[in-house]
């Protein structure tokens, strides 16, 4: 694996109005180079959480995230540098990742001066991350500043910048839930080519599960910071296991990217982190919730090609998919 991820205890605590919210707990995975997993769940859940830690952007507050071997937590100097080269994000809105007073030529010219590329190299580099991204006449670009540009042609200008120190592992937070509906397909269309053009290793962040299926050949579904399902994507969405996974799969009946939600069949949404249920985090909204859920955190457990964390899976040798409530 190229990534490894283990939080036990208190990892990721976030400060809330007046305690510790444990925005990541119980959690471990790793992730193959070349790997593009989903990190799915609803709005507060800990995935954005967890993509910046991945990124050591976000500090933990215990186990451990170890990228190629190196524990993120004890890079310091030239290797955090070097690490921060070949790790980046997308962030989700482009109007809030770039300087408004910067143009796009300085914009993209950035990182290049921050990585110590001589000037000479950086417009044939600008102008070749451009159209890594497939931002038509990229050159009448490089003079304009981001409002006159759109929000799907500011989204490419924001990957070409995270690729254009050619990084291996990339971060990309919901990055087209701001873009109007009518271009979201086109920049997923890039991501993915990209992603596989470089063999990068992607995380990608959303809510929306046809926007995963459409990317991520993994997904890992989150709910209030534990890991609830992870497997193979398309799998998931055929036969969703976890009861958490199976409502998210029954709002979107027709997976598109292009298609708008249907509520989940599960009521109300997550309770406060603050104060979240005792046992299973997901009981208070589950319909197969029984006595054992409020006592006991359930573990997740290998049952065919998935990993669930659910009682109803317990048994020995967990049920076969197909075969259980
Ligand atoms: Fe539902 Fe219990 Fe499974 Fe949690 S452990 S998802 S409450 S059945």
């Amino acid at each position: 694996a190229q990534l490894h991820f283990r939080a036990g205890g208190a990892l990721a605590a976030m400060r809330g109005k007046s305690r510790l919210i444990k925005a990541v707990d119980g959690v471990s995975f790793d992730i193959c180079r070349g790997e593009s997993v989903g990190l799915l769940g609803e709005s507060g859940c800990g995935k954005t959480s967890m993509g910046r830690m991945l990124l050591k952007l976000e500090e933990a507050t215990g186990g451990a995230v170890t990228f190629d071997g190196a524990d993120l937590n004890t890079l310091r100097g030239e290797a955090l540098r070097a690490f921060r080269t070949r790790a980046q994000l997308i962030f989700q809105n482009p109007f809030d990742a770039v300087n408004p007073r910067f143009t796009i030529r300085a914009t993209l010219a950035e990182p290049l001066e921050n990585a110590g590329v001589p000037p000479a190299e950086r417009e044939q580099r600008i102008i070749a991350a451009l159209e890594l991204v497939r931002l038509p006449n990229p050159a009448e670009f490089l003079d304009r500043h981001p409002h006159q540009l759109s929000g799907g042609q500011l989204q490419r200008v924001v990957m070409a910048r995270a690729l254009i120190l050619q990084p291996d592992f990339v971060v990309a937070d919901e990055p087209v839930s701001m873009l109007d509906v009518s271009v979201r397909a086109g920049v997923l269309n890039v991501f993915r080519d990209v992603r596989d053009r470089l063999n990068l290793t992607a995380i990608y962040i959303s809510h929306d599960l046809a926007l995963v299926r459409y990317v991520c050949e993994r997904t890992i579904v989150m709910y209030l910071g534990r890991i609830m399902e992870d497997g193979p994507t398309e799998d998931i969405v055929r036969e969703p296991l976890h009861p958490y996974t199976r409502a998210l799969v029954a709002a979107v009946p027709v997976p598109h990217p292009d298609q708008d939600h249907a509520p989940l069949p599960i009521g109300r949404g997550a309770p406060d982190p603050l104060n979240p249920p005792s046992g299973c985090v997901f009981r208070d909204r589950c319909p197969k919730a029984h006595a054992r859920c409020a006592a006991e955190i359930p573990v997740p457990r290998q049952v065919g090609t998935r990993r669930v964390a659910c009682h109803l899976y317990d048994e020995a040798g967990a049920a076969a998919p197909g075969k259980t409530a």
